[in-house]
């Protein structure tokens, strides 16, 4: 990795993943700028950082241009969960299509490497297992997660297309299930989810049979390949699978989490949201021969870790979930 200091430009640098990184790379010594809406996030996530000299935050919308003198762009500024990028789908997509153009046309302009934060949802409901980079997908173009999936695809044709006419230097990875600190209490992803029902006593909330499957990724093994990608010096630009492919049905989950948390909740059944995928598990083939990285963290560890952090929270901090959540739409959200 290179150790020379540089102007990095994090958006979305307030958000679980973003916060985590913007500490890394100002305890690097790098100039840091963290950009973010706090449409998901909230500052308490980065107001550790607020008084170091190399780190500023700027509150920005990326469906904005902005201009700014930045070596690289790590572009993280979307909403992850699904019922966040479900709550207003139309901005999640301008979030993700118009944020990438004026994100690149920025790396463009000042010949800055931009990495994007890609997902494993660009494979939608996959009929090939576990999944490659040359997997194409099979993802719902009209249906409720189309937002978010087709959004990331477009930003990744963007990506492609900035690379081949302007030769911007670009670097894409598909992050799959990643959890740990920091997650949003009330983010509705089932890692958070599970977590907050078992230590508050409240019901587990398994949507369908709890068959369907997840490879969880630990946030310190996601950050490992997120660096070792942008940096890496034969400039490999991706797509790259970043992910663990330890696969654990939701049942499995519910059980480790009830397991290590010691509660004595009870596992409740919901219907399942329309299109939400069958399995994922990602073929980390590419990332191990290309950048040496292989996830280290076992589920069970990572999600002691996650225990703890949400343990030591005062809920009453935190903004409630929205009125939109799936299960108030059940009409519209969910599979007859
Ligand atoms: P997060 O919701 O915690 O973080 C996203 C951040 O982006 C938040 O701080 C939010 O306020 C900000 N943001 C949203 N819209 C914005 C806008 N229009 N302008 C500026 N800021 C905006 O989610 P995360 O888990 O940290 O995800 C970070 C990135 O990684 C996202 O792009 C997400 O799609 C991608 N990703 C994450 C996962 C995962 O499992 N965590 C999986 C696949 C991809
Ligand atoms: N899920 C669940 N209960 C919850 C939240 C999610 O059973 O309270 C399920 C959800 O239906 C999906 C899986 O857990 O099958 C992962 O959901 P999440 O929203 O975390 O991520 P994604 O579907 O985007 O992978």
């Amino acid at each position: 990795m290179s150790q020379t200091l540089k102007r990095i430009l994090v958006t979305g640098g307030a958000g679980f993943l973003g916060s985590h990184l913007c500490d890394r790379l100002v305890a690097q010594g790098h100039d840091v700028i963290c950009l973010d809406n706090f449409f998901t996030s909230q500052k308490q996530n980065i107001r550790h950082l607020l008084g170091k000299s190399n780190f500023e935050l700027i509150r920005h919308d990326v469906i904005e241009p902005i201009m700014l003198e930045v070596d690289q762009i790590y572009n993280l500024a979307c909403p992850a969960s699904p019922v966040h990028y479900q709550y207003n789908a139309v901005k999640t997509i301008k979030t993700s299509v118009m944020g990438a153009m004026n994100m690149l046309g920025l790396a463009k302009r000042v010949k800055a490497t931009i990495l994007q934060a890609s997902t494993s949802e660009i494979y939608g409901e996959p009929t090939i297992h576990p999944q490659p980079e040359s997997y194409w997908g099979n993802v719902n173009p009209i249906g409720l997660r189309s937002c978010y999936d087709e959004g990331k695809r477009c930003a990744e044709a963007l990506f492609f297309d900035y690379h081949r006419m302007d030769q911007v230097d670009i670097r894409v990875i598909r992050i799959f299930n990643t959890y740990g600190p920091r997650m949003h209490p009330y983010d509705g992803r089932v890692v958070s989810n599970f977590i907050i029902q078992a230590i508050t006593g409240q019901d587990i909330t398994m949507y369908g049979d709890g068959s369907q499957t997840r490879s969880f990724c630990y946030m310190d093994d996601l950050l490992n390949g997120m660096e070792k990608m942008m940096n890496n010096e034969q400039r490999f630009i991706g797509p790259v699978n970043i992910g663990n492919p330890g696969e654990f049905t939701m049942k499995q989950l519910a059980e480790m989490v009830i397991e290590l948390t010691g509660s004595k909740s009870k596992i409740i059944y919901m219907p399942r949201p329309a299109d939400d995928p069958t399995q994922r598990k990602p073929d980390i083939t590419l990332a191990r021969e290309k950048l040496g990285w292989e996830p280290e963290v076992p589920l069970r560890k990572g999600l002691q870790k996650t225990i703890d952090y949400f343990k030591s929270l005062n809920l009453a901090d935190f903004r409630k979930p929205t009125d939109s959540t799936a299960h108030k739409r059940m009409g519209m959200y969910f599979k007859a």
